[in-house]
């Protein structure tokens, strides 16, 4: 046993691995919820210091979930369980900290499961349907096209945010099949709205970086493009900045191909990450859009317009095209396009509608 673990301990306890990089420590007669704080901080402070393995030095993070007998559990395995679970709230608040089991903790635990396991057939059930939301001009108030944004309905949990299930399809990685659904639709959608209009839209799909994994991604995008008779320009991307964080080579051959193949790049929310300026001279995004916390504010006070205004700026000596998302207000789109704005999405104008809808949008309307 790892002589650091057994210092930071009493000799009354227990320590035991689970496995892989998982330990257990079972504190015996607990005086007070304090001992078992005191005795975590202890094993934080004690794991800060680098380990000497073959010369190299190598530094580990460590997250703690404490579940107490009996308040949290009766048998072992239910201690287990919800030390586990607390163990996935101290990785969730960033690491190298422990947290207490809590009930709302359990709750969180079991909604996730819950959605895990729905999302897993939703597909083949057919309970997903993509929706559009418009993106104007702010000169004429025209529509230039549409961001495709994915609903979920599930006849036992109802309707699933995006917000809500999209993390977790990207953890279990089915979000690589739902992603091309997503693009399907779109796509075939794009098709049908052109030829009813008689007008060259642009479609957005978002892309999550799980789906960048995936070796076939620029090869089904190519054909989907080629089967369809699609224009590449008229297709977008758009990324946050989550994807190019990661770094992996894979993701900068995809970008590349995704520039030769001629469809768009657009950062998203962008204000939101490090919002780091060297992604955008090493990448070449066509379009910049900016995050809807900032255009929430920009009628309300000094700091977000001229942080708008800036970025506006900036975005235009890169050459890039600048979309402000959020627009709720008419206040809103006449500053905007005082700073330069080029295109505007949100509420003001629609919130995300079906696919019918949309193209009756274009007819019942006057933007
Ligand atoms: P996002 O890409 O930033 O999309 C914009 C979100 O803002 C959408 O939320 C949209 O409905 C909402 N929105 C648009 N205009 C306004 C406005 O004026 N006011 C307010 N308050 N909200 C506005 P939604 O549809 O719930 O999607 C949430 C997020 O889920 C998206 O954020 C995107 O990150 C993700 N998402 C949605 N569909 C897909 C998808 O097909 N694939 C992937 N990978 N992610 C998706
Ligand atoms: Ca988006
Ligand atoms: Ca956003």
């Amino acid at each position: 046993m790892n002589p650091r673990l057994k210092g930071a301990v009493r000799q009354s306890d227990t320590l035991g691995r689970l496995g892989g990089d998982e330990f257990i420590v079972l504190l015996r007669a607990l005086s007070e919820r304090n001992n078992a704080v005191d005795i975590s901080e202890n094993l934080l402070k004690i794991f800060r210091e680098p380990f000497q393995i073959d010369g190299r030095e190598l530094i580990l993070t460590l997250s703690i979930g404490i579940s107490i007998y009996p308040e949290n559990g009766n048998c072992a395995s239910d201690l287990l369980r919800n030390a586990d679970t607390a163990m996935y709230q101290a990785k969730a608040l960033g690491r190298n900290t422990y947290s207490f089991f809590t009930k709302e903790m359990n709750e969180v635990m079991l909604r996730r499961f819950e959605i895990e396991e729905h999302l897993n057939s939703a597909l083949a059930r057919n309970e997903f349907e993509v929706y559009y939301q418009p993106k104007f001009d702010v000169k004429n108030e025209s529509i230039v096209g549409a961001e495709a944004l994915l609903r979920w309905h599930n006849p036992i949990l109802g309707n699933v945010t995006p917000d809500e299930f999209i993390p977790i399809a990207e953890h279990t990685g089915v979000i690589v099949h739902i992603g091309k659904y997503v693009f399907e639709q779109a796509l075939e959608f794009l098709n049908e709205w052109k030829n009813v209009n008689q007008r060259d839209y642009t479609m957005a799909v978002n892309l999550s970086p799980r789906q960048f994994r995936d070796k076939e991604l620029i090869n089904f995008i190519k054909k989907s493009l080629s089967d369809t008779g699609t224009k590449p320009d008229r297709l977008e991307f758009e990324i946050t900045e989550g994807v190019l964080m990661i770094g992996n080579s894979y993701i900068d051959d995809a970008l590349d191909e995704l520039n030769e193949l001629g469809v768009k790049l657009s950062m998203d929310d962008f204000g939101t990450g490090y919002s780091s300026l060297s992604y955008l001279r090493k990448y070449s995004f066509d379009t910049l859009k900016i995050d809807r916390s900032f255009i929430n504010g920009i009628t309300l006070n000094k700091e977000d317009c001229n942080l708008v205004k800036s970025t506006i700026a900036m975005a235009h000596s890169l050459d890039m095209l600048v979309v402000a998302e959020g627009v709720e207000m008419r206040e809103q789109l006449t500053l905007l396009e005082k700073l330069g704005c080029d295109l505007v999405q949100g509420y003001y104008f629609s919130r995300p509608i079906p696919a019918k809808e949309m193209i009756d949008f274009q007819h019942t309307t006057n933007h």
